[in-house]
């Protein structure tokens, strides 16, 4: 019976059991222990089921088990949050470069998703592409197309191109929806799938700080959770697909990630600390996707 529930209704299942009023006394005289388990094991098997969801391009499955709304919303709140709390450049050529080729990279990404009958993983989006004046070699990209470049990263940036690597790469982490991945793990492993919708309401600090450590916004280095080897790989293809249909030659993105091995003495920003083990590898991957991103280029 519970599987026909409809999600936003389960949801309001676990929040009824979390409620800590007096309805919870009469749960805990009709409930038997041995039901609470069951019916708990029953909505993780349903959650999981609900939140399994699959990265364009790669195909792979991923457990997604934050509702989009939520991550939208709370992806705008920090944005704006931010943008308040941070220095947008003034150097109006290199705010326009990055609004233009954010804006080149934003309609590849609604053709692409178009073509691929994805359009509805744009739902709620609001892009918005800002550059501020931090000398950190960062970039990083929100639920909901909200991007962020560093003045910091241009130099390795070098050109248009250069730049449409990086915020390829960033576009692609929020389109493959890695964050929400990041912390549903995060919050899986600390509050369990039950208490995760809680944890969310009940706990926004905790929440706040985690969505803070996952997308790297915080300005300690210390606290960003990188995300993994998977992960910036997806990023690296679907940033290549993305950058070629933008009308950036692909062959770009190599040479952009040995400059930026080059500059790697003095300390990594958080996005691009984490990463890859081998930034051989990374690249060798890269141009070995540059025959397929060219078809994309040509079109
Ligand atoms: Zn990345």
């Amino acid at each position: 019976m519970i599987l026909y529930i409809k999600y936003n209704e389960l949801i309001f299942i676990i929040f009824f059991f979390n409620l800590k009023n007096n309805y919870q006394s009469f749960f805990e005289r009709v409930m038997m222990k041995q039901n609470l388990i069951t019916l708990t094991i029953t909505i993780l098997t349903f959650i999981v089921l609900q939140s399994c969801s699959t990265v364009p391009l790669t195909g792979r499955s991923q457990l997604n088990m934050i509702p989009s709304s939520e991550m939208l919303s709370m992806s705008f709140q920090q944005y704006d949050q931010f943008l308040k709390e941070n220095k947008l450049s003034t150097n109006q050529t290199e705010v326009n470069l990055v609004k233009n080729t954010g804006v080149k990279i934003q309609h590849a990404v609604e053709r692409y998703m178009k073509e691929n009958n994805l359009s509805d993983r744009l739902n709620g989006y609001k892009w918005e592409f800002n550059l501020v004046k931090d000398d950190q070699v960062n970039a990083w990209c929100m639920p909901g197309g909200k991007v962020v470049v560093y003045t910091g990263i241009l130099p390795v940036t070098k050109d248009e191109a250069g730049l449409a690597v990086v915020m390829g790469h960033e576009i692609a982490h929020a389109i493959a929806e890695h964050g929400n991945e990041r912390m549903s793990q995060q919050l899986l492993q600390q509050a369990g799938a039950v208490g995760l919708m809680v944890a969310m309401k009940e706990e926004p600090a905790q929440t706040q700080a985690l969505w803070l450590s996952v997308y790297g916004v915080g300005t300690t280095v210390g606290i960003m959770l990188p995300y993994s080897r998977t992960q910036e790989s997806e990023a690296d293809h679907l940033g290549l697909i993305f950058m070629a249909m933008a009308g950036y030659d692909p062959h770009a993105a190599p040479e952009f990630w040995k400059r930026m091995a080059a500059s790697k003495q003095g300390g990594q920003p958080p996005e691009f600390l984490s990463t890859h083990p081998s930034d051989q590898t990374r690249i060798n991957d890269i141009t070995s996707w540059i025959p397929e991103a060219m078809k994309y280029y040509k079109k």
